[in-house]
């Protein structure tokens, strides 16, 4: 074993960072016998330096993280500070000075992947970001690595451990979204702000950054579709519990039957009851993965949490201090399929459709020449009559079940329908996958 350390400098100490530093500490002697060198935690950089840091030499602490990645002497720098900048122009001046990068900052990966990627291949170093979705659960590297030899086809996973949180907890209590976000905000599981979760913002980037290694070709952030769950109600879920589905905020990245172009895609979907995404409960993550040759496999765990999300940035810390030692560097940016990203309307799907309907004779008839219209073949009508209160009409609810038709053709269905008079309102629209 070589006794001179491997010097790592740590941009960030919060939930993430100090995890990564205490299990640096702790299982130090483990580290270096797995790396052939001894890890040496170089400089910690953070925003308030005042802050306790249990476990963390106070000399090490410093506010000047430029200053610590020009070192000269750091060979990996670990960033886990979060956002665009100032992370961004610390990577690329860690590159510059000679170091490798490993970082679990989703935003910036998928915003600036491939800048990054190329300034890490100029200066011959890694950059890996095995954290940067779905937290503990090993997924990009087996993607990279042990897929390698394999075609998949479809990458289609909840990477988003909030709204996953307070899906469940509507499915399993009846409670409606405010009150399943407020538990989910009481437990810590939600942010004070959770927009990036609840619109899909932070799903988005997870599915950008999958579905380019999974199709080895770009998709940026721009070309990834996304709904947020927030206009997901009580009564999709009893909607879909007639169907023996649960709601699901799914990452869907898919290459086209012809394998000429991808999608990906992030929106809530009924997923029938006996698909093994729907038995994912609580904040945890999961992944399918379908390849030709291996078929289906499947990758569950928690996608985060201080101390899970670390032993994702200390595995990449290993491989990347290893290659280091062997003077060799692990994969980089594979886009060399280049294909193109379709849109959302070329997306191939079944559809749940909640109308509210006059309730009198022909309106079924008139709804169903619509679909026909516009190419959507209907599987399966629910009708329901009801009175409502204070409305002397008979009206009634029309539930429509499609088979498989293009996302255009549905939304042009919708379009039509909402001009019917007899079609006083379309309750809701919902994506089914799984099937
Ligand atoms: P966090 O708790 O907010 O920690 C951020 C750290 O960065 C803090 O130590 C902060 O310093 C420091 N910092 C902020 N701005 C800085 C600056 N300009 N210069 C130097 N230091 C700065 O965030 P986190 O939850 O650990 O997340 C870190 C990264 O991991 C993010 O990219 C996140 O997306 C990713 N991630 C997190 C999780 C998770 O479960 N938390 C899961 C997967 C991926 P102070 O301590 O002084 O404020």
């Amino acid at each position: 074993m070589r006794t001179r350390p491997l010097k790592v400098a740590l941009l960030g100490c919060g939930n993430v960072g100090s995890e990564v530093a205490r299990i640096m500490t702790t299982h130090a002697d483990d580290l270096a016998a797995r790396i052939g060198a001894p890890l040496e935690l170089a400089g910690v950089a953070v925003r308030r330096p005042s802050r306790v840091r249990e476990g963390v030499d106070p000399a090490l602490i410093t506010t000047d993280a430029t200053a610590l990645v020009k070192r000269g002497d750091i060979d990996v720098v670990v960033e886990v500070i979060g956002g665009i900048e100032p992370a961004r122009t610390l990577i690329a001046t860690a590159f510059e000075h000679g170091a490798s990068v490993v970082s679990a900052n989703k935003a910036l990966i998928a915003q600036d992947g491939p800048a990054l990627h190329a300034a890490a291949g100029r200066q011959g170093r890694d950059l890996y970001y095995e954290a940067a979705v779905a937290g503990a659960i090993p997924l990009l590297r087996p993607l990279r690595e042990s897929l390698a030899g394999d075609h998949v086809n479809r990458v289609v996973g909840i990477v988003n451990g909030t709204t996953n949180f307070i899906l469940d907890k509507m499915d399993t209590t009846g409670a409606g979204y405010q009150e399943a976000l407020d538990e989910a905000t009481a437990l810590g599981y939600a942010e004070a702000d959770p927009t990036a979760d609840v619109e899909g913002f932070d799903a988005a980037a997870k599915a950008a950054i999958l579905a380019g290694i999974a199709f080895h070709t770009r998709v940026r952030l721009d070309d990834v579709y996304r709904e947020g769950m927030t206009e997901v109600t009580a009564a999709d879920f009893a909607s879909a519990r007639e169907m023996a589905c649960t709601i699901k905020l799914l990452a869907i990245c898919e290459r086209a039957a012809d394998g000429g172009s991808v999608t990906a895609r992030v929106h809530p979907a009924m997923i029938p009851r006996s698909h093994p995404l729907a038995s994912v409960r609580e904040a945890y993550n999961a992944v399918f993965v379908e390849s030709e040759a291996a078929g289906q496999l499947m990758f569950y765990g928690p996608g985060a949490g201080g101390a899970p999300t670390a032993s994702a940035v200390l595995g990449d810390l290993v491989a990347v201090c290893r290659n280091r030692l062997g003077e060799a560097t692990g994969p980089g940016e594979s886009a060399y399929s280049m294909l193109p990203v379709s849109p959302m309307g070329d997306v191939v799907t079944r559809y749940h459709i909640s109308l509210d309907v006059a309730d009198k004779p022909g309106v079924l008839a008139q709804v169903a020449t619509v679909f026909a219209e516009h190419g959507v073949s209907i599987d399966t009508v629910r009708q329901q009559s009801r009175q409502d209160e204070g409305d002397r009409a008979c009206q009634a609810s029309l539930v429509v079940v499609t088979h498989r038709a293009s996302d255009a053709a549905l939304t042009g269905t919708v379009e039509a329908l909402r001009t019917l008079d007899t079609v006083r309102g379309v309750a809701s629209m919902m994506r089914v996958e799984g099937e």
